[in-house]
């Protein structure tokens, strides 16, 4: 059958591809707005790099002042990642009431069970009405003129279009976005070798943050070892000496100790920047402490204590009438994508893509700033830091 004569398999309001913690966040915000929603994930659970990809920590909702900047769908998600307990990082003064001097402390951050997260986050979007769609390959997309019109999934029934009325791109690599033609960029200075694990030993169980923490520009020795373009020969590379850095590990460990053995490694290929959309909207490392009229959330910089943004709406869009992104293909320049792509950070964004998709879908071509915000407040976010202090 001709790509241009595929059965329709589904059709919705609102289409979130990919599952991951923007996706989760887009499609509770767009499915809680009275939308019809369906989420297209490739792999059989939810969470993305959170959860198959074992990156077990939610980074903090606040500026480490002692301000909470990260509200709504962002807080509700990092309260049901420790919902049946927490690994580490439990900030105390943030979940049981202290007072601004004890919350600056501490972060509000915390380590979760990501089995736990996948389930609790899976039964959230049920409860929702949102038709989650797992083992489903979003290979295509449909466009006529400016807008998206749906996209052609791969899964056990075969090929198929699944036509929507507005979409969410949270599949980490701005698939859709790209395949709109969409300019985006690739990380300049690459990406280095992860590869993250747990293990049980005479500690219990522990997690392995094994390959280097992404700073980028800041290890040219591991240059051979970095990755840009991601095409499906890079990726093997990847993975290949992502498995092998976490077998040396774990061997190492159980030399040590005589007991230890790995328990689950990451199930995805740990790329912090693949691609993002790369448009005129962006946000930049330089608008710490710059309000913005256009502000759909706020979020902190992960890396140090201080710095506070108001997200734009403009980075959330390019040139496709009815689609949004969300998660770590936002439009930003290449230092913010190290401080945006984090997991609240993408909760942020999924929140206002996914209501602003609702909104399209509901009633035409990009939902109006103005209606967004209102809706973003009622939802329980907060857009500008004037409303910082009175929290
Ligand atoms: C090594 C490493 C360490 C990190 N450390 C931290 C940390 O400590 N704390 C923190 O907050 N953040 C950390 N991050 C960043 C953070 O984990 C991710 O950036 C964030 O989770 C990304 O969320 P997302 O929803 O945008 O994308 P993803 O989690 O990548 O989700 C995208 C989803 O889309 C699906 N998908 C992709 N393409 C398709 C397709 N074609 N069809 C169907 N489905 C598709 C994928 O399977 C996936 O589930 C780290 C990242 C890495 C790699």
């Amino acid at each position: 059958m001709s790509e241009n004569h595929l059965p329709e398999s589904a059709r919705c309001d609102v289409l979130i591809a990919g599952g991951g913690v923007a996706g989760i966040a887009a499609a509770l915000a767009a499915a809680r707005q009275g939308a019809k929603v369906m989420l297209i994930e490739k792999q059989c659970l939810l969470g993305g790099l959170a959860t198959s990809g074992l990156v077990t920590i939610y980074l903090p909702l606040c500026d480490g002042r002692g301000y909470q900047l990260s509200w709504g769908i962002a807080d509700e998600l990092l309260r049901l990642s420790i919902l049946h307990g927490w690994q580490t990082r439990y900030p105390r003064a943030w979940l049981e009431g202290g007072t601004r001097e004890e919350k600056a402390e501490h972060r509000f951050e915390v380590q979760f069970n990501p089995v736990f997260f996948a389930l609790e986050a899976e039964k959230l979007l049920q409860e929702n009405g949102v038709a989650v769609c797992y083992d489903t390959l979003i290979c295509g997309v449909e466009t006529e003129g400016n807008r998206l019109t749906g996209v052609i999934v791969e899964n056990e029934s075969g090929r198929s279009a699944v036509r929507c009325a507005a979409a969410v791109d949270c599949t980490g690599t701005a698939r859709l976005l790209y395949a709109c033609g969409e300019k985006t960029a690739v990380l300049d200075a690459g990406n280095t070798v992860a590869g993250w694990y747990y293990s049980t030993g005479s500690d219990g169980l522990q997690l392995h943050m094994v390959g280097y923490a992404e700073v980028p520009g800041a290890n040219p020795q591991q240059d051979g070892a970095r990755f840009r373009e991601i095409g499906a020969e890079e990726v093997n590379r990847f993975l290949y000496l992502s498995h092998q850095s976490t077998l040396a590990h774990s061997l190492k460990l159980r030399e040590k100790d005589g007991v230890s053995e790995p328990v689950t490694m990451t199930g995805m290929a740990q790329f912090r920047m693949i691609r993002r959309l790369d448009g005129e909207g962006l946000i930049r490392y330089e608008d710490d402490g710059k309000p913005t009229r256009e502000s759909v959330g706020m979020i902190a910089n992960w890396r140090k204590a201080g710095p506070r943004y108001e997200v734009p709406y403009s980075c959330l869009y390019g040139k496709t009438e009815n689609l949004y992104a969300a998660g770590r293909c936002v439009n930003s320049d290449e230092k913010m994508w190290d401080l945006i792509r984090v997991i609240p950070c993408c909760a942020v964004t999924g929140e206002a893509a996914g209501i602003a998709a609702a909104m399209t879908a509901a009633s035409g071509p990009r939902a109006p700033l103005a209606a967004l915000q209102e809706r973003l407040r009622r939802a329980g976010q907060r857009l500008h830091f004037t409303e910082i202090e009175s929290a």
